[in-house]
């Protein structure tokens, strides 16, 4: 709970009189303007437009104008308003690049941050001739980033600048069509499940022709621009993973290859697009695969632990064994494929007797699987040896072994050398999975990715960290431990650093400030954050009759438009079956088609409810009145038994830290700040962030949890808010 009360009261919102209308000065309420920029006390100073003689100017000598001249062209074509949030990141920004100081931005939704970033961006890399890499975590991003934002830009600042800057995107290899495979230059490989399933294999054929006819159409052979898309067994068909890839220079159609387009593409563009696992591969490689550059920005910077923990991770089950034997069977003596197969066979019995969870020791009787595979693996690395004199298809025959040979042989070794110190000086977290009817894998990770991205990323190039949830419990810290920065310290002005704040941090670590540039909503006026605290905690055994109680009631003072972010999908389904009975007004729910299309039908109809788990805490972006409620039902801690999650709170508290707080609040905080965030999406939006959990307000992490989110108004009072649901619906429903 804020520690003071707002000076009004929820009705100066939603309902000042009874007359069941809102004030109209608030329901037509535009955005809150932005504080004009002005050179005054504290603020940044204001942008001047260059006259058009300028501009000529410096475009015949090829200089790139200044920051506020670029900012302000920027925002005069791109959006129209100079923020003061946006105008204060982008200096930051620009000062980060001049000092070399790594920067961490929190910017609320409706900052304009991706402009904020890339302008000063563009301008290094115009200025120094050099690549500025943009990391994004998710598709979307990406897609807003290549198809609108940088486009718009380049258009705009191409006369300031004195050249249009480029820019390209880039994936992995995996995500490009292989010609090689598409020519037929490499064995197909139905897999073993498919191979007894005629229609299966009749799918997986059409979507093999299909991917072959759309080779001759598409120029840039990205997955992602296939619409519909194809299974991932089809697609695993005709793509190679990088140590799969023959190699232009020996590859037939090498010259062609959509991979090494967008390779060369990005190596001479200004700005490269790519995404949290690529800079992972990136930074955990010895061979490069990002083109040459000396400044990253990480957006949705949230997401970074995670992305690159999965990258960082391995996993083994008794299958792939099998399968890299059964590649190595077309290369290698029929003996030496065999005893890697029986290895396979091995291993997939132990796993199978095996009970899921994390492993602090390792059985004898795996242990032994694990030492036959990893020599088996290693019997036919060597048989399968090294590049010779081949032709391509023997060339892909041996490659297509030997990638995923390699990686057997490296993981299982990983997973042997993972028990050898004593636990607390162990680097990996090893665990059996059993997921959703799947064949038990053993899964491994690091216990902490801060090391990697200490020495890999903020040691070799500056580093801008931003999204509109990095300040949890109100400080950065928690945030910078994970990425391997030491905590953030009490700064005094200086001119010449990214927050034109004095370095905090001693000449041995990695300096770095946090800048908060806040939002251009007025959180406090257009949203109440409602904790039941009358109900009772969660428990183990699905939602509480009282939850379903509260939720339909919330649902129907709303008049629908709610979107229901549960802890896990049984929640959810369990809501929306309860919900369908009781309710009048239509409830969908993940799952029952794709969740594009369900966004899509809640968007469209306000009276309709959503709910799901997981990919609509972060994946729903909704303005208007379809979307006035966002109903949480429980604080998204980590499940206990989460392998990762546990060993690295146990790691954490052994060192003395708090590990419950560092890890599960930290997950907690994260999502339920996004969750929250998808409430106020545009300036002119209102609702209700709803929080079942008691413990929000009642438990002792509950006010670290509440720090991390926005700064709503905050009730506990049921009657409040459902009066204030009924009159922000009859006020949009009347318009
Ligand atoms: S260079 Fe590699 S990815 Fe490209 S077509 Fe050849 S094998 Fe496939």
């Amino acid at each position: 709970m804020p520690a003071s009360v707002p000076n009004w009261s929820v009705s100066d919102v939603f309902e000042p009189d009874g007359t069941e209308q809102l004030p109209p000065e608030l329901v037509e309420q535009s955005a809150p303007e932005p504080e004009p920029v002005s050179a005054g006390a504290g603020a940044p100073p204001g942008p001047s437009t260059p006259s058009t003689a300028e501009r000529t100017e410096r475009a015949e000598r090829a200089e790139p104008a200044d920051l506020d001249t670029l900012l302000s062209v920027a925002v005069e074509a791109v959006s129209g308003t100079p923020r003061e949030g946006q105008t204060a990141m982008a200096k930051a920004v620009d000062n980060a690049i001049e000092s070399g100081e790594h920067l961490a931005v929190q910017a609320g939704t409706g900052t304009g941050k991706s402009l904020a970033y890339l302008v000063p961006a563009i301008r290094h890399a115009v200025a120094a001739n050099t690549t500025v890499v943009v990391s994004t975590a998710t598709i979307a991003l990406q897609r807003q980033l290549v198809e609108r934002d940088l486009p718009r830009l380049a258009t705009a600042l191409s006369e300031a600048l004195g050249r249009r800057p480029t820019f390209a995107i880039l994936k992995g290899r995996r995500n490009y069509l292989c010609l090689n495979r598409v020519h037929g230059n490499a064995p197909e490989e139905p897999e073993e499940a498919a191979l007894f399933d005629p229609a299966a294999i009749s799918a997986l054929e059409r979507d093999v022709r299909r991917l072959r006819e759309w080779s001759s159409e598409t120029e840039t052979g990205d997955r992602d621009e296939l619409v519909p898309g194809v299974s991932e067994r089809a697609w695993r068909q005709m793509s190679v993973t990088a140590n799969e890839c023959l190699g232009a220079h020996r590859c037939p159609v090498g010259a062609d290859c959509f991979a090494e387009h967008a390779r060369n593409e990005a190596g001479r563009a200004d700005i490269v697009v790519t995404n949290h696992a690529l800079l992972a591969i990136d930074a955990l490689d010895d061979k490069p695969v990002l083109p040459e550059h000396d400044m990253v920005v990480v957006d949705e910077a949230h997401d970074l632990v995670d992305r690159v923990t999965s990258a960082a991770g391995g996993e083994l089950s008794g299958s792939a064994v099998k399968q890299a034997a059964k590649r190595c069977g077309r290369a290698v003596d029929e003996e030496i494929a065999d005893r890697l197969n029986e290895a396979g066979e091995g291993l997939e019995f132990v796993l199978g007797e095996s009970a899921p969870g994390r492993l602090e020791e390792l059985p004898r009787e795996l242990s032994s699987a694990l030492s036959g595979v990893r020599d088996a693996a290693a019997a036919c690395v060597t048989a399968l040896g090294t590049e010779q004199r081949e032709d391509a298809e023997t060339g892909s025959v041996r490659k297509l072994a030997l990638a995923p040979t390699q990686e057997v042989h490296d993981t299982a070794m990983r997973l042997l050398d993972g028990f050898d110190a004593p636990e607390g000086e162990r680097h990996d977290v090893v665990w059996l999975s059993a997921e959703n009817g799947r064949a038990p894998a053993l899964k491994v990770a690091p216990l902490g990715v801060g090391g990697l991205l200490r020495q890999r990323l903020f040691e070799q190039r500056t580093t801008v960290l931003t999204s509109a949830t990095l300040a949890l419990g109100g400080s950065f810290d928690t945030l910078a431990g994970q990425w391997g920065l030491p905590p953030q310290r009490a700064a005094r002005p200086a001119a010449d650093t990214a927050t034109a704040a004095e370095p905090p941090s001693d000449a041995s670590e990695p300096s770095w400030v946090g800048l908060d540039v806040g939002s251009p909503f007025d959180y406090q006026r257009s949203g109440i954050l409602y904790v039941a605290r009358h109900l009772p905690s969660p428990g183990r055994d699905g939602l509480p009759e009282s939850y379903l109680d509260e939720l339909a009631e919330l649902v129907t003072a709303a008049g629908g438009r709610t979107l229901g972010l549960f802890s896990s999908m049984r929640a959810a389904r369990q809501a929306c079956d309860e919900l369908r009975e009781r309710l009048s007004t239509p409830v969908l729910c993940q799952g029952e088609d794709s969740t594009g299309l369900l966004v899509d039908s809640f968007a469209k109809d306000p009276a309709t409810s959503l709910f799901g788990t997981l990919s609509l805490w972060q994946g729903v972006d909704v303005p208007g009145e379809s979307l006035q409620l966002v109903v949480m039902d429980r604080i998204p801690f980590p499940r206990p038994d989460d392998p990762l999650a546990s060993a690295r709170q146990k790691a954490i508290s052994a060192n003395g830290g708090n590990g419950f707080i560092t890890v599960a609040g930290t997950h907690a905080a994260l999502l339920l700040a996004q969750g929250a965030g998808r409430l106020l999406r545009s300036a002119s939006d209102r609702g209700v962030v709803a929080v079942l959990d008691p413990r929000l307000a009642t438990a002792r992490y509950g006010s670290f949890l509440h720090a991390s989110l926005p700064p709503f108004w905050s009730t506990h009072d049921p009657e409040v808010v459902r009066g204030a649901l009924r009159r922000l619906d009859s006020a949009t429903t009347d318009r």
